[in-house]
């Protein structure tokens, strides 16, 4: 795979070469359940749609090498690439996890696989001492992990818990989601395995869902490739062929997003009715060195006074916003704006919810590649507005 080429050049080429056949300059958009066999016993490489699709072996091929990994298995969501993940646990295995993990996988561990006798605990990956003595307790067969973390964008380095995980045995799974292959390569830091929802930045225009697991060892590919056959959370083949679309203009995205974040992030932290901006580029050395742009996400708390209900703030907030859409999701060109308390991460208890930060007056933004001035304008208008209920 040809790694050495710039990134851009491996998002529009790798896996992208014409169609033999026609010369199609873009990957056909194969649409089969299954091939036709030329004679009994002989098939071309292909023989039935959940397994094999070329037009899903462009995106794949395309994808490992921006994640300079050795392969990419595309699954129908970021939940079913996570799930695969999963699977390769038995009953009796443990897995330590982040505790500011996506509620989806939250969700999986909890409800799906603790069920089955497969235990979940969770650490502040932030202290590393803390986690390596976790994992000497526990000895899970798989470490899993965010970075920017889910909604407060916590910088973890990434580099420290790989090492970690390499004197103690265990796979480490790096969820890249929120930095993208753009921002950072997890598989060059120590991580046996990417998680992405591709459904984010890599498809990039809120038109799609899907997901994939890249890894270089070919123990590891070949399990999540039978997993999706034997299980079928198979990536449609339109789908496949709309995220490759989108993975094309993933780097001048992500210079664009975060461009308008980093200006963003400024606005907020000078604006009078902010309490708090959470924003990697404030996190100091570790965020520079990890990541090559402080990527498209910006979280902050709105001031509130103590006669003020923070819910009545947040509410008064969301429903002036015109440009940005209040909506669930992120990585798409469109700017939104989430509640993280009512919605990503309602499943929390309100405790637990309030002792990590994820208080009612805390709003999640996923800055799109709008013109900022519009952006800083539709959030000033909704601040001032806040600020007076
Ligand atoms: C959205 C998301 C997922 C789940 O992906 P789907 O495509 O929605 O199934 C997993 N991890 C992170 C960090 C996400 O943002």
């Amino acid at each position: 795979m040809p790694h050495h080429q710039g990134f851009n050049s491996r998002a529009i080429h790798v896996g992208q070469e014409p169609d033999p056949t026609t010369g199609s300059t873009v990957p056909p958009l194969y649409l089969t359940s299954t091939y036709t066999q030329p004679s009994f016993g002989h098939h071309l490489g292909y023989e039935y749609g959940r397994n094999d699709n070329p037009t899903r072996d462009s995106f794949e091929q395309a994808l490992a090498s921006l994640e300079l990994g050795q392969g990419a298995v595309a699954y129908a969501s970021g939940m079913a690439a996570s799930d695969a993940v999963l699977r390769i646990l038995a009953p009796g295995d443990r897995v330590i996890a982040a505790e500011d993990l996506y509620g989806g996988v939250y969700r999986l561990l909890e409800r799906v696989y603790r069920v089955q006798g497969i235990v979940t605990e969770y650490v502040d990956f932030r202290q590393p001492d803390v986690l390596e003595e976790a994992i000497k307790r526990i000895r899970p067969r798989i470490i899993w992990m965010e970075s920017p973390s889910n909604p407060l964008l916590t910088v973890i380095d990434i580099a420290q818990v790989g090492a970690i995980v390499a004197r103690w045995g265990g796979w480490l799974v790096v969820d890249n989601t929120f930095a993208s292959p753009y921002n950072q390569n997890p598989l060059t830091l120590g991580a046996d395995l990417v998680v992405h929802s591709t459904t984010k930045y890599i498809g990039g225009h809120s038109d799609v869902i899907g997901g994939a697991v890249v890894a270089n060892d070919p123990d590891l590919l070949r399990h999540l490739r039978f997993i999706r056959n034997a299980a079928g959370g198979t990536l449609g083949p339109f789908e496949a062929w709309l995220t490759l679309r989108g993975l094309k203009t993933l780097g001048v995205r992500m210079e664009r997003h975060a461009e308008n974040a980093q200006r963003i992030a400024a606005f907020l932290a000078s604006h009078q009715a902010v309490e708090k901006v959470y924003y990697p580029g404030t996190q100091g050395v570790l965020a520079a060195r990890q990541m090559k742009t402080c990527g498209g996400m910006v979280s902050f708390v709105l001031k509130t006074a103590h006669s003020q209900d923070p819910l009545a703030v947040a509410r008064s907030f969301f429903n002036r916003l015109k440009m940005f859409a209040l909506a669930e999701s992120l990585g798409g060109v469109e700017s939104l704006a989430g509640h993280p308390a009512t919605m990503t991460h309602a499943a929390l208890p309100e405790p637990e919810r309030e002792r990590r930060g994820i208080v009612m007056s805390l709003v999640r933004l996923s800055v799109g590649i709008e013109d900022v001035a519009d952006l800083i304008a539709d959030l000033d208008q909704a601040l001032d507005q806040a600020s007076r209920v």
